[in-house]
């Protein structure tokens, strides 16, 4: 594919339909100055600010959480993406993700500072009045107030919208009387401003923005937990609490507009996030697996160990490649939109709802990469790491929560191909076509045209297969389970899981790419083994996926036929996955860390 000036961006969800041009896609060798500046910025804050004080932090010592985030506030880091006018730096969405993954290796910290900026801040700069944003977010941005949210409750958590807490105008009109409880809330023993939703007359939906010393509402002791415990995580309650008619966020019954919008933005940073707590964790476990010596040799020379620093550096790379990919489509819709006259939080979110799939994708593979990587550095740090006195211990019980918020990784793999069939139905996206396309190749002859001699011909031609696989498996799901495809969870779970591999494995291509491009072969060849090893392995997982999605509700011929089918479209030529992560791995050694 040659360079090309000409503008392709890709709707939410078209990469399974469209190829993607290399040339166009966004790659972390493209950070400017400033954000390579904002990422050392964010590492210096945590090895002087953050880490030297881990310990403090998790025993929850009086105010040092809220002095860190002040201190983080007055370097800027708190205000990114906020508009000027409110006291922020305006910059655009990539520097704001660089934020979060460049503090993401701050365990507690970075929770309590993703909260503050996420869900914390954001629904008042997104939904709020001018008078509301003028009151909360200067405070907000410089950290001399602290924000949370509160939206799960006992009883309602994946179905957010079940919420029991009510809210009835008071008699004089002046006020909403809440009463009810929520669980959960990040940040709530200490934070000044809470972003909270109750349902008013006991059906609307809604936000209100209440403040620490609001009559009738108080915060419940802190929660023991088996990680993050340095984060703040209270229950709030709410007794006739009297929150003034000018605090309901946003418009009256149209809370879950706020609650599953931020959501997105939020999903994409908390990849961010946990893809910086894995390359820090990485770097320990490398470290620790060069100086660590067994049967006389340094444990980074086993084979079994360098297939582990190997997967993790794959795992990672891929990660980022498909993080920084979408935070620059979201970036471009953002300003597509305000040139359209968009008001700038019009802009941000409907940027974040187009790519709404990608960002699901994101938190699952976030969360999944971090788990992996930390479980692996325990493994590196044999019994050590399972001793307090290492810090991938700290890193491993800090991991587990990403699986669980900001939906669960069930919910977001549900929604990933939810958000697809429904963009399909409303027209927005032609997985038809495609799908009967592949239908009528799966009974023809294989067509084994000309050879494409171009640039990785061979892994543009997996990527372009495993999206047929998807179409195969996608389209006959639809077909054959019809309206009862959501009660058949697990297929919806395979196909989320093809879908996940996908977006992964062609953004990592896409990357290496452009690299070739500006780089040379020699300059790439870690990233090519890195890609290529991904690849490889992605389609014995398609594979599986598909098969056992295929098997769950097909049967007789057809489904031989579509076995059949899908074989071609995994098929992978051998590849020597040992050679090449050996090849990752003794980089990685050199390097003294994860640094690519
Ligand atoms: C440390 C911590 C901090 C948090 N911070 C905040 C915060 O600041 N603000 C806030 O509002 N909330 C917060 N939460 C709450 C968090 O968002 C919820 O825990 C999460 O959404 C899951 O809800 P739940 O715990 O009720 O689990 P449940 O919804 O009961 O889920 C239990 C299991 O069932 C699965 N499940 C549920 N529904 C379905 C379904 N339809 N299909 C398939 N599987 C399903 C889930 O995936 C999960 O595996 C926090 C939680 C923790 C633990």
């Amino acid at each position: 594919m040659e360079p090309t000036t000409q503008s392709t961006a890709l709707k939410g969800g078209e990469w399974i339909i469209k190829e993607s041009n290399p040339f166009e896609t966004f790659i972390p060798e493209n950070f400017d100055e400033e954000q390579k500046m904002v990422m050392d910025m964010c590492a210096q804050f945590l090895d002087t600010e953050v880490i030297p004080n881990i310990e403090r932090i998790d025993k929850m010592e009086p105010g040092l959480m809220p002095s860190l985030l002040e201190k983080a506030g007055e370097q800027g880091l708190l205000s990114t993406s906020f508009p000027e006018q409110y006291g922020g730096l305006g910059k655009d969405f990539i520097t704001s993700s660089i934020v979060n993954e460049g503090l993401g290796g701050g365990y507690s910290f970075s929770v309590a500072v993703a909260a503050h900026t996420g869900i914390g801040s954001l629904p008042i700069l997104y939904f709020g009045t001018d008078a509301q944003k003028e009151k909360y977010i200067p405070k907000l941005a410089t950290g001399e107030w602290k924000g949370a949210y509160g939206l799960t409750e006992p009883n309602s958590g994946s179905d957010a919208l079940g919420a029991k807490s009510t809210a009835r105008l008071s008699e004089d009109g002046k006020y909403y009387l809440l009463n009810g409880q929520k669980c959960w809330i990040t940040n709530g023993g200490f934070a000044d401003v809470y972003t909270v939703f109750a349902k008013i007359d006991g059906d609307k939906f809604t936000g209100f923005i209440l403040e620490r010393g609001f009559e009738g509402f108080t915060q419940g002791p802190e929660e023991h937990k088996m990680g993050i415990k340095g984060s703040s995580t209270v229950q709030l309650y709410f007794q006739d609490c009297k929150v003034p008619v000018e605090n309901v966020l946003g418009e009256i019954g149209k809370g879950h507009l706020i609650a599953f919008n931020i959501l997105n933005i939020g999903r994409l940073k908390l990849c961010a996030a946990a893809l910086g707590g894995a390359k820090r964790a990485a770097t320990v476990s490398i470290q620790y697996a060069k100086t660590r010596e067994q049967f006389k040799l340094p444990i980074a020379k086993f084979g079994a160990i360098r297939h582990k620093m190997a997967e993790m550096a794959i795992r990672m790379w891929v990660c980022e490649s498909a993080l920084y990919r979408t935070a620059k489509w979201i970036d471009d819709k953002e300003t597509e939109l305000q040139k359209t006259g968009k008001s700038f939080a019009e802009a941000l979110l409907g940027a974040a709802e187009e790519y709404a799939i990608e960002c699901s994708i994101l938190k699952v593979f976030g969360s999944e990469v971090l788990d992996f990587v930390v479980d692996e550095g325990v493994q590196i740090h044999g019994g050590n790491g399972y001793s307090d006195e290492y810090t991938i211990s700290r890193a491993y019980r800090d991991s587990r929560i990403n699986r669980i918020y900001e939906g669960t990784n069930e919910i977001n793999r549900l929604l990933t191909v939810d958000m697809v069939l429904k963009r399909a139905m409303k027209g927005k996206l032609d997985l038809m076509g495609p799908a009967m396309a592949v239908q009528k190749e799966l009974m023809s002859i294989p067509d084994f045209g000309a050879e494409d001699e171009g640039a990785f011909a061979k892994e543009r031609k997996y990527i372009t297969n495993f999206k047929k696989a998807i179409l195969m498996v996608a389209g006959a799901a639809v077909q054959k389970l019809m309206m009862q495809l959501d009660k058949e969870q697990e297929v919806l779970m395979n196909i989320a899981d093809m879908a996940i591999e996908v977006f992964n494995a062609e953004s990592a291509l896409l990357r290496v790419m452009k690299l070739l491009e500006s780089k040379g072969a020699e300059q790439v060849s870690i990233q090519t083994d890195i890609m290529r090893t991904y690849l490889y392995d992605a389609a014995d997982r398609i594979n599986k996926a598909g098969k056992d999605a295929l098997n769950s509700f097909a049967e007789g011929d057809e489904l031989r036929m579509m076995h059949i089918g899908l074989k071609r479209f995994t098929k992978a030529e051998p590849f020597n996955t040992k050679d090449a992560r050996r090849r990752i791995s003794d980089k990685l050694v050199a390097d003294n860390g994860y640094h690519l």
